[in-house]
């Protein structure tokens, strides 16, 4: 493969230009053919995304472009047909960055609809349509997601949360997945085929960008994206399966793993709608963010990956005082963020799950249970928090608990853990997973089909809906089905079935 090496990428070296690069040369027709989107929500404006790509599935990961600059216009309007155009800008599509573009777009109006679009020479972008965040707020909506494993499943959640167009969209993790794709393996989706070029596990830079092309080629999950601002954290498999920080579990070593991270972490960067401060420098990345929804809502997107101690040596390892898997500096801006926290609902998001559920579970908040007990602690005086998971591929809710050994403390908040997206195809209602944590009283829903959850937030209550889908492997057609739905007053948190 040709392109940047993981030793150029670490050190911040652009990659020479091809031989053949001529500027000026009109670039293929269908240079959108990974779509549109939006992200980073503020309450004056936005980042736009879109990445230059009329051949994604070209093996050789640069999507049909040459390796030269393309200059991408932009225009942001307060109505789908243009007229009201209230932006307008030029971002330059560069082959170090895939030839991804990430315009920041400030100085808007504060909880208003907005529509964007990109052109390249005379070709047009779909139009996509966002939306900045309040200064106060009176009732906000999200869908959250995770796990997309393409070759599982089609998308069927993504054309529904498309139809509800919710005010923003969650991804909680696992975006790519980085294993070899295999026909009469893994490769569920039925109706498709992949070439030789996706049957190995990625590890070039060259094979993220293809495997974030391969995913993105999916019209719903494009649809999700042309429809909402979505907020974005990774999990593993952005990387690879079950690592932390510099760690591999397949005993690739530090000193190698970290070019891997880097390569990874810029890919991440290259297909989402996030804005430069999440730009990596070599193999560090800070994606963790927070956001106000006016004083409604504060909202801690959280990194559960990069800042991991690694997996405990044994019990007494687990159980130590200093363990931590948010890592010193996010715990403390996290602490920080929420003691001064202006807001009704104290939200989190992040990869793994929070609630107690097994002590084996050492990849979740169960390995750390001394960061847990000081996160919980923070939450309860915080007062009404929100968890936002996935990870498991299952749909539960459950209630935080002061602390978990005790049934009789009080509640502090609730979880809401979306099931996968595509990852581990059509499910079934129940599973041999569902004891282990339906055994426990502030476990109140266990659902092992694919689908998402989609969170209304008032001054009053909040409400939640999980939704799912008898089937993803045969089409996309799948009708949504409503599973269980929750609400929980505010100032007295717990789940009531809707
Ligand atoms: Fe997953
Ligand atoms: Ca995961």
């Amino acid at each position: 493969m040709t392109g940047l090496s993981a030793a150029s990428v670490a050190v911040g070296v652009s990659a020479p230009a091809s031989s053949d690069a001529t500027p000026g040369r009109p670039i293929p027709s269908g240079a959108f053919g990974l779509g549109v989107a939006s992200g980073d929500p503020r309450p004056d404006g936005f980042v736009l995304w879109t990445r230059l790509a009329p051949t994604p599935l070209a093996a050789d990961g640069h999507g049909g472009m040459r390796a030269e600059h393309v200059p991408v216009q932009y225009e942001v309007a307060e109505d789908s047909s243009f007229k009201r155009v209230v932006r307008r800008g030029l971002a330059i599509a560069t082959p170090e960055l895939a030839h991804a573009v990430h315009p920041e777009v400030r100085g808007l109006r504060p909880e208003r609809e907005y529509f964007y679009r990109f052109r390249v020479g005379t070709e047009v972008s779909p139009v996509g349509r966002t939306k900045t965040l309040p200064v106060h707020g009176s009732r906000f909506s999200f869908a959250t997601a995770s796990c997309q494993a393409w070759y599982h499943g089609y998308f069927p959640a993504y054309r529904d949360i498309a139809s509800r167009a919710p005010d923003a969209v969650f991804f909680l993790g696992d975006y790519i997945y980085e294993y070899g794709i295999v026909a009469g393996g893994n490769l569920w989706r039925e109706g498709v085929t992949v070439g030789p070029e996706h049957g190995v596990e990625i590890e070039t830079l060259e094979q993220y960008r293809l495997r974030y092309s391969l995913f993105k080629t999916d019209p719903d999950l494009q649809a999700a994206h042309a429809t909402a601002p979505w907020l974005n954290v990774w999990d593993d498999h952005e990387v690879q399966n079950n690592y932390g920080a510099d760690n591999s579990i397949y005993g690739i070593p530090p000193e190698l793993f970290v070019h891997r991270r880097a390569v990874a972490y810029r890919a991440f960067y290259e297909n989402l709608p996030i804005g430069l401060g999440s730009l990596p420098e070599g193999p560090d990345t800070q994606v963790y963010q927070r956001y106000d929804v006016g004083t409604l809502a504060r909202i801690n997107l959280l990194d559960n990956r990069q800042y991991r101690d690694p997996v405990p040596v044994d019990e007494a390892d687990r159980q130590s005082e200093s363990r931590t898997i948010l890592g010193s500096k996010q715990e403390q801006w996290l602490y920080d963020g929420l003691r001064r926290s202006p807001a009704t609902w104290n939200v989190l998001a992040g990869g793994v799950v929070l609630t107690a559920i097994t002590d084996d579970r050492i990849e979740q908040w169960d390995g750390y249970p001394a960061n847990r007990r000081r996160l919980l602690a923070e939450l309860q005086q915080a007062g009404n928090a929100v968890m936002l998971t996935g990870d498991i591929h299952r749909h539960v809710a459950s209630e935080l608990k002061a602390d978990f050994a005790d049934p009789a403390s009080p509640t502090i908040g609730v979880e809401l853990v979306c099931s996968s997206i595509g990852s581990d195809g059509d499910g079934a209602d129940t599973d041999q997973y569902a004891k282990d944590w339906l055994q426990h009283p502030y476990v109140k829903f266990y659902n092992a089909r694919r689908g998402y959850v989609h969170t209304t937030l008032t001054r009053s209550e909040l409400t939640a809906e999980f939704v799912n889908f008898p089937y993803i492997e045969a089409d996309a057609n799948a009708v949504p089905h409503v599973v269980a739905a929750f609400r929980s007053p505010v100032d007295a948190p717990r789940l009531e079935a809707l």
